[in-house]
């Protein structure tokens, strides 16, 4: 097999809520812009068909139909909120496929939280066709060798709750973030590419808005910075573009970094 770079894709730069919303005939949801069909927030770092992936969010399945081809190194998890670990059960087909355990990696907190939610993959007496699984507790500043790619958990706030971030070589994925203290900044020097979350225009408890996100970029000024983590409450993705200082990107879904 020839050497691959590594390569980070953007699986779903979403909200929550997705985009669009159920319902809504705002712009951003009534948009004929592929752009602005937005899955739940998730990326796939790979390198020589090897995939780590971050998170597995509800819409998971048809995130890995279109791009889930190589061999499941290990799942990271930033944090437990169900749009960041809601479709865990359809790693089921790597499982099956892989015939091994598939690693999970995530803060003592958030393994405790996938063990009571999908309790039914970690029981005595498994009923046949659960997900098989290994649970592994990570801790922020650590480094971590997956599908030999070599990662660094980096230490975010996603309002008070503290999360992980990670960093493979020289790109970074940090989803969730509200605040970055200066240990986090000294472990994102001399980024290549940076994927950085960010919600809205109007101020959250819990997200960068774009103000604070920008602000944020020239504290650790990557070469280039992608936006992801997107509400509907920003405009469509074209006219959004329009806002950003050079070097800042609106993300979308399948974007190959
Ligand atoms: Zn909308
Ligand atoms: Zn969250
Ligand atoms: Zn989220």
């Amino acid at each position: 097999m020839n050497k691959q770079a590594l390569r980070l894709t953007i699986l779903g730069s979403a909200t929550s809520q997705g985009v669009p919303v159920i319902g809504c005939d705002c712009a951003a949801c009534r948009s004929n812009d592929p752009r602005d069909n937005r899955f739940r927030n998730s990326a796939v770092f790979s390198k020589n068909g090897e995939m780590v992936v971050i998170d597995t969010g509800p819409d998971f399945r048809q995130q890995m139909l279109a791009h889930g081809f190589g061999h499941l190194a290990a799942v990271l998890y930033s944090h437990e909120h169900n749009d960041h670990v809601a479709g865990l059960d359809d790693l089921r087909p790597y499982c099956f496929r892989q015939k091994e355990n598939i690693p999970l990696y995530g803060l003592p907190r958030v393994i405790g939280d996938i063990k009571s939610r999908f309790a039914y993959a970690f029981s005595d007496n498994p009923y046949p066709g659960v997900p098989t699984l290994s649970l592994h507790e990570i801790k922020a500043g650590q480094s971590l060798q997956l599908g030999g790619m070599a990662f660094t958990t980096i230490p975010v706030l996603h309002g008070r709750l503290p999360i992980l971030g990670f960093r493979c070589e020289d790109i970074a994925y940090l989803t969730d973030v509200k605040f970055l203290e200066q240990a986090a900044l000294d472990l994102l020097k001399g980024l290549r590419v940076l994927v950085l979350s960010c919600l809205q225009h109007k101020e959250h408890h819990s997200h960068l808005n774009l103000e604070e996100a920008l602000e944020v970029i020239k504290k650790i000024a990557p070469e280039r910075t992608i936006l992801t983590h997107l509400s509907h409450r920003f405009p469509p993705h074209a006219q959004l573009q329009l806002e950003l200082p050079e070097g800042v990107e609106v993300g979308y879904d399948g974007l190959r970094l």
